[in-house]
């Protein structure tokens, strides 16, 4: 028997309806890339949004068109986002931190039509253009007066484009199974790979990522997503901050110390979201200058670990709570969450940060599991560690064009890559990805756990682990440090520093130091080329 309620499709142009018509004066606001910070609303970013659509139809562009945005995070980017999208095409956010061969290549990978671009990236797109062949305009997001010379063709200013359309058009009828974002990992390893969202993965991901036990966000908030738009869909914030009406504060192109804590400064952010290379940047500013975050109330902190010193500056220091999350691209991104049950409510101190240093609970829909090579089971004791494995509806069922088909099993379950355990409370921690796992002796090393701790060290700024071949062991511990600006360190003090606070055969075998540790496109420690650059190191003893 069928159940009697309304097709009510999940489709994304009802955010920003519902955004416009709840929420119509919350206002928007963009560190623009001309410089002067500048304000919208919801119903204004609807009104153009709409225009957008318009235009893009009234040329030719077809539901499930590939429409490439190289944008950062502003009102007019999401405009962008929602005009694509609501004309039924498909936005496909392109990492500017790629190398440009890199860049064209997952543009003709997506056959992109059209291409939104900021001003920052038009020597870049001058450079792209000629080699996507697919591509048939170009809109730069600015207005006639900042316009630069180019000698592209079909090249038009996104304000002046504006004003060719009067808005009046119908959303495009797609339904919710429609594809309309797109994505590439960063894959660390081999070609990147394409996810392709559709509306209802969106919607379902947006719903999921505000309640309370995730993200937590409401229409009292005022929420600055520093991560870009172009990492995993600024983890989902884009659409989850029109949906429950948020005022939002976009960052633009400027992401140091400095210009991140004016932004949560005058327009009283109270949840912000970023790596933790961007943290890092603003607790420097912050301890420089002596400034406090007496607005800021959340902040949730992903992409890679975050290190408990952080957790512990922002929590002591300045009474901020920090959300400490996992996901990745191909999940919309969202997987788990660092918020306290029950169980772990009344913890404090550093029994609480014992914890905040897990990844978290899956939210509903996300499943989770580990497994062995095998792929049976592990148990939740929070200690065993395999390969994490997740299903859900906003979880990629597989890579555009059918790449990567062995990470997908019958099931449903797609591997993650990662190397996790999870506690008795389904809280996960990573310990790996399952290419970085250090092998010693039939045991598991966990890389992370190593640079957590040896990050703890005052005196260290950053630190990696590799591991390297070992003709006992198989392989053994290597930790690479940055040292902290004017600190010199030795190997032993920050061996010492870690002894006792892990089993004594995780210890590195040796400490070296760099100026810099090698990051990818999307700010994780880039350990192919570490690995490349200590081949051959000899290891003491
Ligand atoms: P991306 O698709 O670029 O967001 O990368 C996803 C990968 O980033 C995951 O598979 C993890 O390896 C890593 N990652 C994301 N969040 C965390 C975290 N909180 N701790 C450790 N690794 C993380």
């Amino acid at each position: 028997m069928l159940g009697l309620m309304q097709e009510w499709p999940l489709v994304c142009h009802k955010i920003i309806d519902y955004a416009a018509r709840q929420h119509p004066n919350r206002e928007v606001v963009s560190r623009s890339i001309e410089g002067p910070i500048t304000r919208s609303t919801w119903r204004e970013v609807r009104a153009r949004s709409l225009k957008v659509a318009q235009l893009l139809a009234r040329e030719g562009f077809q539901p499930g068109d590939r429409i490439a945005t190289l944008a950062w995070n502003t009102g007019r980017h999401l405009e962008a986002w929602f005009g694509i999208m609501g004309m039924g095409g498909v936005y496909h956010t392109l990492n500017p931190r790629l190398f440009p061969d890199q860049i064209a290549w997952i543009m003709n990978h997506a056959s992109d039509r059209a291409i939104f671009t900021d001003l920052t990236f038009m020597p870049l797109v001058e450079k792209l253009a000629p080699a996507v062949e697919s591509l048939r305009k170009v809109i730069v997001l600015t207005d006639a007066a900042h316009m630069p010379e180019t000698a592209l063709p079909n090249v038009v200013a996104y304000e002046e484009w504006l004003t060719e359309a009067d808005g009046d058009f119908e959303w495009a009828d797609v339904g919710e199974k429609a594809a309309c974002g797109m994505c590439y990992t960063s894959g660390t390893t081999g070609d990147p790979k394409g996810v392709l969202y559709s509306h209802r993965s969106n919607v379902l991901h947006a719903m999921m990522s505000c309640m309370p036990d995730a993200m937590g966000i409401g229409a009292r908030d005022v929420v600055l997503p520093v991560v870009p738009m172009f990492h995993a869909n600024a983890w989902g914030l884009g659409q989850s901050g029109p949906m429950i009406g948020a005022k939002m504060v976009m960052p633009g192109g400027k992401m140091d110390g400095e210009s991140i804590y004016e932004l949560l400064d005058t327009e009283k952010v109270t949840f912000t979201a970023a790596v933790p290379t961007v943290w890092l940047m603003l607790l420097q500013y912050l301890e420089q200058t002596g400034n406090k975050l007496p607005h800021l109330e959340k902040v949730v902190i992903g992409g890679s670990a975050c290190p408990r010193a952080m957790t512990e500056a922002f929590e002591k220091v300045y009474g901020v709570e920090v959300i400490h999350a996992w996901g990745m691209t191909e999940m919309s991104p969202l997987g788990s969450l660092c918020t306290m049950k029950p169980e772990y409510a009344a913890f404090t101190g550093n029994d609480l940060f014992d914890i905040k240093q897990k990844q978290g609970a899956a939210p509903f829909g996300v499943e989770m599991k580990i497994t062995d090579d095998d792929d049976a089971e592990l148990p939740w004791d929070g200690k065993t560690f395999g390969r994490l494995k997740v299903r859900g509806p906003a979880v990629a069922a597989s890579y555009y064009g059918g790449d990567g088909a062995d990470q997908f099993d019958a099931a449903g379950w797609f591997d993650t890559g990662d190397v996790a355990h999870i506690d008795e409370n389904g809280y996960m921690q990573i310990t790996d990805r399952s290419k970085d796992v250090i092998k010693s002796g039939g045991e598991w090393i966990s890389s992370i756990d190593l640079e957590n701790l040896a990050v703890g060290h005052p005196d260290v700024a950053e630190a990696a682990v590799i591991g390297l071949p070992h003709e006992k062991w198989g392989e053994r511990p290597l930790l690479i440090v940055v040292a902290r600006e004017g600190r010199t360190p030795s190997g032993s003090d920050i061996l010492s520093f870690m002894e006792g606070k892990v089993a004594s055969w995780w210890m590195p075998d040796d400490v070296t130091f760099v100026d810099e540790i090698p990051h990818t496109a999307t700010g994780k420690i880039k350990k192919t080329a570490l690995r490349e650059q200590f081949e051959g190191y000899k290891l003491p003893g």
